[in-house]
């Protein structure tokens, strides 16, 4: 069975502790390789070697930097359709989606920052006629940067793409239920000639190894996205230690259609913000209100749709839905579908698992699900399920719609469909999200601030927001007499 190693000082190591976790394929249900389980002995390693590579990192030049991720941008690119099944493999999802959306985007993440830095620049003041400002943005040192299962090698180079590119050494931690493409990167890092510790990866649970890097005091900024009740525990232990911070957390998007919108554009991009990577985006749609005047016609082309939607091998071309990651994910899935029945909702399409056949018999399926009938203040529609299911309502004012958006604890984003200008912008302004598209989904330019508001977050990733982030802001005031 295959081993993951730690990527330490430049090097694949065991863990200290010599023991391992099981990683499973969530299609089948079965153990396909092993990840160390490792502790804070490892992390301390982890941190001793990235203290060691940061003078030396941080004083290489941006253009010296860029070239280093290039290379491995360019490495990532040539094994993309090995990095894709092993991404689908270790999550469940299609490798289809995998080649054309996570690894693409890993590598994009990897040119953005790397020559994004190159472009990066700060403030000149001129104190009138006595002195001049600069600000110096400088590296903070060793970072930490936590990531999830759902986007897995998408969402680990977003957070150490930009921390490396700023000159800082990163002690990184995938999830444990998803080390495998971390791991290809590793040695990727290490085919590239990445200098020994810059980039440090340690495998094992979240409350061993992701708490201890949370709480390591050498570590003086933390990048997380996951859970909202794992980013109230990250902060607080980061704030007595006065921490950097950045939380990009979980969400429950609403999709506000009014009757007026592009009919055919609307129905098939909700199908997708929906349902892609089985629901498991924090940014699909999870609460759909249509207008009542097409209410009627929009569910049942909805509901068509989604019935014709092919849930199958995550390996086989045609799959548009694989599996969910764990069998611990599904059953709180299907916990939720159990929730919404008593809560009075009615099941207009799919509800339960799925069974396949073959070598996926036993893999964690879900059916794509659609829910109708419940109050938006409902736990269903308040608290994030993270899977394949949407609640579906209708909604008669602007007024109406935007209470119902807005009465969650999440604000991640939101989806507008209007042909009508001035109800786009308006509806825009008064949804509590961090990011609206109107009339689109996932349509992504990389120099935009992406974070979330209330429950979902704090502060923001993408473009220079991130490099602000991954630096100290310095002000040097010089004095000059008869300027
Ligand atoms: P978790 O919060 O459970 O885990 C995220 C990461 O944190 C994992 O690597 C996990 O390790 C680690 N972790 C867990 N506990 C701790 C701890 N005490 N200290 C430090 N690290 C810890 O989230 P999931 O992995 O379940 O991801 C799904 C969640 O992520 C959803 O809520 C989703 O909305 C959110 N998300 C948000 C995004 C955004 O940009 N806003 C994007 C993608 C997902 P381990 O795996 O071992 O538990």
């Amino acid at each position: 069975m295959e081993k993951i190693f730690n990527y330490i000082g430049g090097k694949l190591v065991e863990p200290i502790s010599g023991q391992y976790l099981d990683n499973y394929d969530p299609a089948t249900g079965k153990i396909y390789s092993l990840t160390p389980d490792s502790d804070e002995r490892d992390v301390e390693k982890a941190v001793e070697a990235a203290s060691k590579a940061f003078p030396y990192w941080s004083k290489l030049s941006p253009e010296k930097r860029c070239e280093k991720l290039l290379k491995i941008a360019d490495l990532v690119n040539q094994n993309l359709e090995i990095l894709a099944e092993a991404e689908s493999i270790d999550t469940g999802k299609p490798k289809s989606l995998a080649s054309q959306v996570d690894i693409p985007r890993a590598v994009l993440n990897f040119r953005f920052y790397a020559t994004a830095i190159i472009h990066f620049s700060s403030e000149f003041y001129e104190t009138t006629g006595q002195a001049i400002n600069y600000t110096l943005r400088q590296p903070i040192g060793v970072v930490g940067c936590i990531s999830p299962w759902n986007l897995p090698l998408y969402l680990f180079t977003w957070k150490i793409a930009p921390a490396l590119a700023a000159g800082n050494c990163v002690v990184a931690k995938p999830s444990e239920i998803t080390p495998m493409t971390a791991f290809m990167l590793s040695k990727l890092c290490i085919e590239a000639e990445m200098p020994e510790g810059v980039l440090n990866v340690v495998h094992g649970l979240g409350q061993k190894v992701g708490a201890h890097i949370v709480k390591h005091p050498q570590i003086r900024a933390i990048s997380f996205t996951g859970g909202t009740q794992t980013g109230k525990w990250i902060a607080a232990q980061a704030a007595p230690l006065f921490k950097k911070l950045s939380l990009e957390l979980g969400g429950k998007n609403p999709s506000i259609i009014f009757s007026d919108c592009e009919y055919e554009k609307t129905l098939e991009t909700n199908v997708r913000s929906s349902f892609m990577n089985q629901g498991e985006i924090c940014l699909c749609s999870s609460r759909i209100f249509i207008e009542k005047p097409i209410y009627e016609r929009f569910r049942n082309d909805f509901v068509q749709r989604v019935k014709s939607l092919r849930v199958g091998d995550p390996l086989e071309k045609e799959t548009e839905l694989g599996a969910v990651v764990s069998e611990t994910h599904m059953n709180k899935i299907l916990s939720y579908i159990s929730l919404a029945r008593e809560e009075g909702g009615e099941i207009l399409t799919g509800g339960k698992r799925s069974i396949l056949s073959g070598r996926c018999q036993n893999g964690y399926f879900i059916e794509p699900t659609v829910i109708e009938g419940l109050s938006f203040d409902c736990r269903t529609n308040q608290e994030e399920i993270f899977g394949p299911v949407v609640t579906i309502q209708p909604f008669e004012t602007e007024e109406e719609v935007l209470n119902y958006a807005n009465s969650v604890s999440y604000g991640l984003s939101a989806t507008v469909w209007t042909e009508n200008l001035s109800r786009a912008h308006r509806v825009a302004s008064r949804l509590e999200s961090g990011i609206v598209w109107v009339n689109s989904w996932l349509l992504r330019d990389l120099r935009t601030p992406f974070g979330g508001v209330k429950n979902s977050g704090l502060g923001r990733e993408g473009g220079f927001e991130a490099l602000r982030f991954f630096t100290e802001e310095k002000n040097v005031c010089i004095k000059i007499d008869n300027l």
